[in-house]
């Protein structure tokens, strides 16, 4: 019970009033609300993969289970680990990275939180192109740094051009952040786009680039999802590159990410985690070990299925009076131009005046929930998930089509 007049205690840090909560938490509360009131959703918000982690994986977490393979480990992880990243960034890069220059943390999302905390001082500033993964800026933010959205154009594909990135530095940047593929868009930086940007880095030794390649293996094009490290070896020695098995190997809940880079900063997420987390989770280590090293089959074959109902989502999206989506080159979102429903009245005569009042009477009239582009830093859009079967997404594309048909533009 709260006392009138009394502060609750303890009192928050300040900090927190830095940082909200994540978009897709707060969505997944509004689904659950829903459902709790009898009442059908269909979530294109999904965002992990709807499959579930290969046998072997799971045999070898068993495994080092009964093998006792269950206490602490090196706060930068197990040496079979270490090797199984090692070797799959020397395939990946072309280079190798030396053992110190490794990180191991609980996700992708620890140690990109980790490596703000480790460099950024109060206004330092961090790069982000727009549209961006919904947790970047506020990582950025709560470790004192200065998020600089930086938004990219629909006409080049939503990606940082050299322009955009010449313009966005000042003496206070410190990071650039590169995702590839995107979340939301799924766009896939070429190795031309990437010697463009290298070019203009070359110009600012100070600026390291924080490359978040989560996506890479949901990939739908015919080469590799191109490194800016093997684009730009001279770059190497000030990228951090972030990577994990979440995606490409449905391990979401696992919690185990790694990352490759300079020395100091792994020394410096090492000390980190040594005094927060002490290590990663040792069974996830042991099957994120198995999922990189083993058999790579999983990936084949769930791309192919990603690949077919991509084509579902987009044709369905792009075949809607109003919706214009962009077809992705890697992960598992599309994200869609809807611009032109905003300013619209529903039956009941409300506006429509942002992409969340859309995406809200998207769920009130057909029970589709898709995320507001607003949250990703580019309003006027919306991120539909395909980690779902098609007969789902099928259902989803005919409740949009319903919702926008109820829409009237006077
Ligand atoms: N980066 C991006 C772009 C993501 O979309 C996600 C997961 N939603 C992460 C990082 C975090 O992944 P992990 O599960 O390894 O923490």
């Amino acid at each position: 019970m709260t006392v009138p007049g009394i502060r609750p205690q303890p009192e928050l840090a300040e900090r927190m009033s830095w940082v909200k909560e994540s978009p897709s938490s707060r969505v997944a509360d509004r689904v659950r609300a829903f459902r709790a009131a009898g009442k059908p959703v269909l979530p294109l918000t999904i965002g992990e993969p709807d499959f579930d982690t290969p046998e072997h994986v799971k045999d070898a977490a068993i495994a080092a289970i009964r093998a006792g393979e269950t206490k602490y480990t090196s706060a930068n992880g197990t040496p079979a680990l270490q090797s199984a990243i090692r070797a799959r960034l020397e395939r990946k890069t072309g280079r190798p990275y030396g053992p110190g220059e490794i990180a191991v943390g609980g996700g992708a999302k620890q140690l990109i939180f980790l490596a703000f905390l480790a460099t950024l001082d109060a206004g330092d500033e961090v790069i982000v192109p727009a549209p961006h993964w919904v947790s970047y800026p506020d990582m950025v933010a709560l470790n004192g740094g200065r998020p600089v959205l930086v938004p990219a154009a629909a006409d080049t594909g939503y990606k940082l051009t050299p322009e955009l990135l010449r313009a966005a530095v000042t003496d206070r940047t410190k990071w650039l952040v590169l995702n590839t593929p995107n979340n939301p868009t799924g766009a896939v930086y070429s190795k031309a786009e990437l010697a463009a940007l290298a070019e203009v880095l070359r110009g600012h030794p100070r600026i390291s680039v924080l490359c978040d390649e989560i996506y890479d293996e949901i990939n739908f094009g015919a080469e590799p999802v191109p490194s800016l490290v093997s684009v730009a070896p001279e770059l190497r020695e000030r990228v951090f590159l972030v990577n994990g098995v979440s995606k490409a190997y449905a391990m979401t809940g696992w919690r185990l990410g790694y990352a490759a880079g300079p020395a100091a900063l792994c020394a410096a997420i090492s000390t980190l985690q040594s005094q927060s987390s002490s290590c990663p989770s040792s069974v996830s280590q042991a099957a994120a070990a198995a999922a990189l090293d083993g058999d790579q089959t999983f990936i084949r074959e769930t791309v192919a299925v990603y690949a077919e109902r991509r084509e579902v989502l987009v044709s369905g999206l792009a075949a809607i009076d109003g919706l214009r989506p962009v077809r992705p080159d890697g992960g598992f979102y599309v994200w869609t131009d809807a611009a032109r429903l905003i300013g619209a009245r529903t039956s009941g005569g409300t506006r429509i005046t942002t992409d969340a009042d859309l995406a809200e009477h998207f769920l009130e009239t057909s029970g589709v929930v898709v995320i507001a582009g607003d949250s990703y830093g580019c309003p006027g859009h919306f991120r539909a998930s395909f980690a779902l079967d098609s007969e789902t997404i099928r259902k989803a594309i005919a409740g949009l089509a319903a919702s926008i048909s109820k829409l009237r533009f006077r």
